[in-house]
């Protein structure tokens, strides 16, 4: 993004209208359909294929793509996408995650180097929630350093064949297609590294086993095995470019934003439910939330809410208008994820006893705020990146 002139037709004014109608409507959806059956999809590990495709039947997986393929044209997507993450992770983290990854990184790579019939085979019917796509790169010897990855892309006549196998994959279970990053070149490192977009019905690929997790249950994680998966050549998403994973590099920088965006959303339930608990519940004759501790406790988390939303939104800002956001996308993502971590540890004190047990939400929002810690790039990745921004 830092090579492109900055927008011109950039206006504050206009984006604040854009952004407030846009929450206005996600935030009714959220209330009125995700947040009633958040817990139940936490409880029974469930991906929700109902609330996905509901997503996809009002358009929102099309907020960061033009209109020529099926996006909504949205001047300011940058922003509107992560009022997307932060809302739907205000109902449920895991539901969020899911929604990122379709409409951020994993229809991203086919948007920019797939071509025209690709489009119209994944692309748009990804937009309309009628597939479900993924991104993978993540292997179980290959997290933070992304170059050791084994993954193996061999050159055959008419394309390629893959071989390896992925961890964590998001939605890897239920795909219809998805991103994977191979080595066309294991000696070459980072350099060696190339996107493929695999259909899920191709020979030679399987899911290994859905993983149980902890946090952001309801998420669809996976293991995927590659056996002699082909590949044709339209799928090398390369554009004829090698080592096209640098190019999505740009991609995933985004989604550092969005990954902040979703731990506001995470911290913002933890912190709407502490208030209106310290509200109710009384202690010594009287509600809790007359005790100077416990305002103070509120008090902090909001102010960590506060400035998770000025980097979040600053940076997506700084996006919007085509400026760079190495910098700004990593330190978002932070403040942000550790903010929330630290809101959901205050919100369970307010709840004594009682965030303890699963009938109350508040331990949900603690487990699933370790997720925007980790996924896209730990806390250690995002300080190493903003290190080298400051030639250290
Ligand atoms: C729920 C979930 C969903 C995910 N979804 C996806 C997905 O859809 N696609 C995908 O490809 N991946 C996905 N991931 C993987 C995620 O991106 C990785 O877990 C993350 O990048 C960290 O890699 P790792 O888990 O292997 O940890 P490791 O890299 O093994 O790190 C372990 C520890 O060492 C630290 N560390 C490592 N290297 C350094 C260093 N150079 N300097 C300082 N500290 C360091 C880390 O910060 C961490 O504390 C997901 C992960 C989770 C948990």
């Amino acid at each position: 993004m830092s090579s492109a002139p900055l927008r011109t037709d950039f206006s504050r004014d206009e984006l604040e209208a854009e952004a407030n109608e846009f929450r206005h409507h996600i935030a009714r959806w959220v209330d009125e359909r995700l947040c009633p059956q958040a817990e139940a999809l936490d409880n029974a590990n469930d991906f929700s294929h109902e609330l996905f495709k509901e997503l996809g039947d009002l358009g929102y997986y099309g907020i960061m793509y033009p209109e020529t393929v099926g996006g909504s044209g949205l001047k300011y997507p940058f922003t509107c996408f992560s009022i997307l993450c932060e809302e739907l992770a205000r109902g449920s983290m895991s539901f969020a995650a899911g929604v990122c990854m379709q409409g951020s990184t994993a229809t991203h790579t086919v948007f920019q180097w797939g071509n025209e019939n690709l489009h119209n085979k994944y692309l748009k019917p990804a937009l309309l929630g009628e597939k479900i796509a993924a991104f993978a790169i993540t292997e179980p010897n290959s997290g933070s350093d992304a170059a050791s990855l084994l993954t193996r892309a061999t050159r055959t006549e008419g394309g390629f064949f893959l071989n390896g196998s992925k961890i964590f994959t998001t939605n890897g279970t239920v795909a219809d297609f998805i991103t994977v990053v191979a080595t066309t070149n294991p000696t070459q490192g980072l350099k060696g590294l190339d996107l493929f977009l695999v259909d899920t019905n191709t020979p030679g690929f399987s899911v290994g086993r859905k993983l149980d997790k902890f946090s952001v249950r309801s998420s669809d994680t996976a293991e995927l095995v590659f056996e002699n998966v082909f590949v044709p050549d339209e799928c090398y998403l390369n554009n004829g470019v090698p080592s096209s994973f640098l190019n999505a590099y740009k991609s995933l920088t985004v989604d550092r934003i969005f990954t902040a965006a979703l731990a506001l959303g995470g911290g913002r339930a933890a912190y709407d439910s502490a208030l209106r608990y310290a509200k109710e519940r009384e202690q010594f004759g009287q509600p809790i939330s007359k005790f100077q501790a416990i305002q103070f406790r509120l008090v902090d988390m909001l102010a960590k809410l506060e400035q998770s939303r000025l980097y979040t939104y600053h940076a997506a800002a700084l996006a919007d208008q085509n400026a760079s956001i190495t910098t700004e996308a990593a330190l978002a993502k932070i403040v942000a994820a550790e903010g929330c971590h630290e809101v959901c540890e205050m919100a369970m004190s307010v709840y004594g006893g009682y965030g303890l047990m699963n009938e109350y939400p508040v331990q949900r929002f603690l487990r699933d705020s370790y997720f925007p810690m980790i996924g896209g790039g730990t806390g250690d990745i995002m300080r190493h990146i903003v290190s080298r921004q400051l030639g250290l």
